[in-house]
């Protein structure tokens, strides 16, 4: 078999010699694949008086220009940029590792998305945000990638039951915010009654206002979360279990002399209990062992997110606490051809506005990158 024609859309010419009962015979066909497809193998079964060839288009393995994994702000914007500039996009929405739409499938109303001025529900929002994508000719895949391999190009992506070629990659698989196993801070407890992780997104809540808030942590983060909340908050109580804050010096120092600031040393929440939302905190002291009944409004985790990384096995730089490292004012990677975008490359901003910007950014990344590498 001989294969000639370019290799982006493949044409293959059989020749079959064969001998029938009575004659030598020859035979030659002529046929070409979709240029998504490989052919990857060819099986011949010889008879006496006839060749058939079996599975001729072998196992294909699709090729993509633009390959998007995640399904949050960030992966839809790119795949809206990327679909309108006829890159049609493939994106691997996820399964396992949440629902499609990212965290604000976990959240109710998102008071400061632009363009909503009575706010919107987040999972309405981002319902919007996928048939927006699917407008424009997106392919979705509800499967979590599992793997990837940067190291070949066309890059292979592999799905848990699908496997792609891509020219390009856009991660935008975001973090998750951490929680604590605390009774009554679950999914169907108190969870988003109250109990959040993002005192920005939802500190401005009336269920908030005038009313005792705690800050679970003691880093930056918690910092600047409870400086945050004193606007909105009658006393913001910063719970943390050991006598000294991990904070930067300055940000300790800020926190210690607020005047709406306490610290609760030595502590910790072991019990959230409320009627419609939070009402009450069970707070208990780690030294003395004593748990204390406290009025409360909310209760806010700040210590920390996991960004979604651990699928790339090491094939991208990832900063110490497993962030994707970009190229400043860029979504390049440190890999040429794969781009990141929201909140998996963000430690700092970590909004919904500013995931679909960078979503935006990585699609128009991908595109110049695609065509400056020749791969139109
Ligand atoms: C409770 C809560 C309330 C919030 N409220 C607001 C708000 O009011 N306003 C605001 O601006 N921001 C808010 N935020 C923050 C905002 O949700 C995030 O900044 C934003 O969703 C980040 O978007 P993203 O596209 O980076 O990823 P995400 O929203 O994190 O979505 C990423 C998705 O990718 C998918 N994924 C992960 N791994 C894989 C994989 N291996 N393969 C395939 N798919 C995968 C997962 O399904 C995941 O859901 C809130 C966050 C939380 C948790």
């Amino acid at each position: 078999m001989r294969r000639f024609g370019a290799a982006e859309n493949p044409t293959f010419e059989l020749i079959c010699v064969y001998l029938n009962s009575y004659n030598i015979l020859f035979e030659r066909f002529v046929f070409s694949v979709h240029p998504a497809y490989r052919l990857s193998k060819t099986f011949f079964l010889c008879r006496k008086d006839r060749v058939i060839f079996l599975n001729a288009w072998g196992e294909g393995m699709e090729r993509r220009k633009v390959v998007i994994i995640g399904s949050g702000p960030a992966a839809f914007t790119a795949a809206i940029y990327a679909a309108r500039a006829n890159l049609e996009p493939l994106v691997f929405e996820g399964f396992a590792s949440g629902p499609s739409g990212g965290q604000l499938m976990t959240t109710t109303e998102v008071e400061n998305f632009p363009g909503f001025p009575d706010g919107i529900m987040g999972p309405v929002l981002m319902e919007h945000f996928r048939a927006q994508a699917l407008r424009f000719s997106t392919k979705i895949l509800t499967e979590d990638v599992v793997s990837v391999d940067f190291s070949r190009h066309p890059f292979l992506i592999q799905g848990a039951q699908t496997k792609i070629e891509a020219l390009s990659c856009i991660v935008a698989t975001g973090a998750t915010a951490k929680r604590l196993d605390i009774d009554g801070a679950k999914d169907g407890e108190f969870w988003q009654k109250g109990v959040t992780a993002c005192a920005v997104c939802d500190g401005a809540a009336p269920i908030f206002r005038g009313r005792p808030l705690y800050v679970i942590g003691g880093g930056d983060s918690a910092i600047e979360e409870a400086i945050f909340l004193t606007k909105y908050a009658s006393r913001v109580y910063i719970v943390h279990r050991r006598d000294q804050l991990r904070a930067s010096k300055i940000m300790g120092e800020r926190a210690l002399k607020h005047p709406k600031i306490e610290v609760l040393w030595n502590s910790t929440i072991v019990k959230i209990t409320g009627d419609q939302v939070v009402q009450m905190v069970e707070m208990k002291n780690l030294v003395t062992g004593q748990v204390e009944l406290r009025e409360a409004g909310g209760v806010f985790f700040a210590i920390g997110h996991q960004p979604n990384t651990a699928f790339l096995q090491g094939q991208l730089q990832l900063n110490e606490v497993g962030y994707i490292v970009v190229q400043a004012g860029t979504t390049h990677t440190s890999k040429p051809g794969v781009c990141a975008a929201g909140d998996v490359q963000d430690p700092r901003y970590r909004q919904a506005i500013t995931a679909a910007g960078t979503g935006c950014m990585a699609a128009l990344d991908v595109e110049k990158w695609l065509n400056e590498a020749g791969h139109e």
